[in-house]
């Protein structure tokens, strides 16, 4: 059988750059395609963090990974200005990158089954694919998938910039790049590809609503056909306790024991009290709106009155450090505030916990839930996105589900979501049983790899 051929198009890729989850998925899922089969590469631009001479470099065995290169656009060190930073060119730089791409693949000989493409700063190629390159027959066979990663961020510009595409003026109109008067990358995107996913089966079905549409949940309702989603994985050669150089001590579900010195290190190192009773909750977390944290700070001072310790890691908007730092003070025996980008005392705090919290008012996919599993720490999630696809709720009469979890976005609801779990651990035993139960889920790339190859052939079926 003919191998299938992907190109993965993507503004960033683990290991070459990074600013978020976008990232890591480019980086792991085209190892998990090679693995099984797929001729997959990859195609990014030349960031400065990119430090390899050539214009091509190898991720997993041998997917190669393909670099567009133009140091006036790429070679900065920041990923993306905005309008507050030196650089405002942003959509000179993406309609340069997607450009590059078509030629790029006939340079490389190679001609693509599916060109996938995420989030807006690939949301062009879909565009010029469908336009520039309609009747040439190099594509004639080529679909394109697009993922939307946080439907948030939309690659908004001026409507003054809509020349900078090269594109037929009267594409800027409401049916293709017009939004509210702004060019919109992503409604194009969406538009233009022959089918669109996103990170979590449930949040393919929220983004169709006003609530988590982001204004552009009419235009995803006229494709709601050919919309679905795909849970992202982890990378177990990272995410392992029973391998992690990182954490006090390594572990596996054979030897939870060692999940309990982890934690009993990790209090000394914090400067808690060292005792392995206490209930330890943990929340490791970019600080923004998104995450949940408002629910978070009406019931603090009612969490910290029950006997647990909280710790905190996160950096992000100055009035969430604000609050966690006023928390620090009025409770500085019972909890640890961290406000920092730390990757070591990140898996330390995945390793030492008992209960791991996740409020979040949406979540694409999410991947902290995730590696708490792994590590035998058992979430609070709100069920929205990812999060409601990856945790189901426990129930202690049958041991069935796997964390805690709260539907209305209310400080309540979290509050008596937390209590569950706080009461389930009072049975030692039960609990133990779920920790060595959530160790051995399995949420790596494997599974979403063959999800993604369902999707491609579905896809290669369609006529354009
Ligand atoms: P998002 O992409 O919205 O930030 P995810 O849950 O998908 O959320 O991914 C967040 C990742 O970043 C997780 O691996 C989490 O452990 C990590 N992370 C977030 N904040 C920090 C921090 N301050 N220090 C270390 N790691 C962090």
């Amino acid at each position: 059988m003919m191998k299938l051929k992907v190109l993965l198009v993507s503004s960033e890729v683990v290991p070459f750059a990074k600013t978020g989850g976008l990232a890591d998925v480019a980086g792991s899922l085209p190892i998990a395609l090679e693995e099984l089969g797929v001729d997959i590469r990859v195609i990014m631009p030349k960031y400065a963090s990119v430090r390899i001479g050539i214009d091509e470099s190898v991720i997993g065995k041998d997917a190669k990974v393909y670099f567009v290169k133009n140091d006036d656009y790429y070679n900065r060190k920041e990923l993306y200005g905005d309008r507050f930073s030196d650089y405002n060119d942003n959509l000179d730089r993406f309609v340069f990158f997607a450009k590059a791409i078509p030629e790029r693949c006939k340079k490389e000989d190679f001609c693509p089954d599916i060109i996938h493409c995420n989030d807006w700063q690939s949301a062009l190629v879909p565009v010029y694919l469908n336009t520039t390159y309609k009747y040439d027959p190099w594509f004639s066979g080529t679909r394109t998938l697009f993922t939307i990663h946080n439907l948030a961020y939309q690659g908004l510009f001026d409507k003054d910039e809509f020349p900078k595409t090269g594109l037929d003026q009267a594409l800027f109109s409401i049916n293709y790049f017009e939004y509210y008067g702004k060019v919109n990358l992503m409604k194009a995107g969406i538009v233009y590809s022959d089918a669109i996913s996103t990170v979590s089966p449930t949040y393919a079905k929220e983004i169709l609503t006003k609530e988590f549409g982001c204004g552009l949940e009419g235009v995803l309702k006229i494709r709601e056909n050919a919309l679905s989603g795909i849970l992202n994985g982890i990378d177990y050669g990272i995410w392992n306790p029973a391998t992690d150089p990182k954490i006090f001590k390594k572990y596996s579900v054979d030897t939870i024991d060692g999940k309990y010195l982890n934690k009993e290190l990790l209090q000394k190192e914090l400067g808690l009290k060292v005792d392995r009773d206490i209930p330890m909750i943990g929340l490791i977390s970019r600080l923004a709106d998104q995450k949940g944290l408002d629910l978070l700070a009406k019931i603090i001072d009612d969490l910290l009155k029950l006997k647990v310790q909280f710790v905190v890691l996160g950096t992000g908007d100055n009035k969430y450090h604000a609050l966690f730092m006023k928390m620090a003070k009025a409770h500085p025996k019972n909890t640890s505030i961290n406000l920092k980008f730390d990757a070591v005392l990140a898996q330390k705090i995945y390793a030492g916990c008992d209960i791991f919290l996740v409020p979040s008012k949406y979540e694409p996919c999410g991947l902290s839930q995730m590696i708490s599993f792994k590590y035998g720490t058992i979430p609070v999630v709100r069920q929205t996105g990812g999060l409601a696809d990856s945790v189901k709720e426990f129930d202690p009469r049958t041991g069935g589900g796997n964390g805690f979890t709260f539907a209305e976005y209310k400080p309540q609801a979290l509050f008596s979501a937390i209590k569950k779990a706080l009461s389930a651990r009072e049975n030692r035993k039960a609990w133990n049983e779920l920790v060595k139960k959530v160790m051995g889920l399995d949420f790596s790339w494997e599974a979403s790899a063959k999800e993604y190859i369902g999707l491609y052939t579905k896809i290669t079926g369609m006529s354009r």
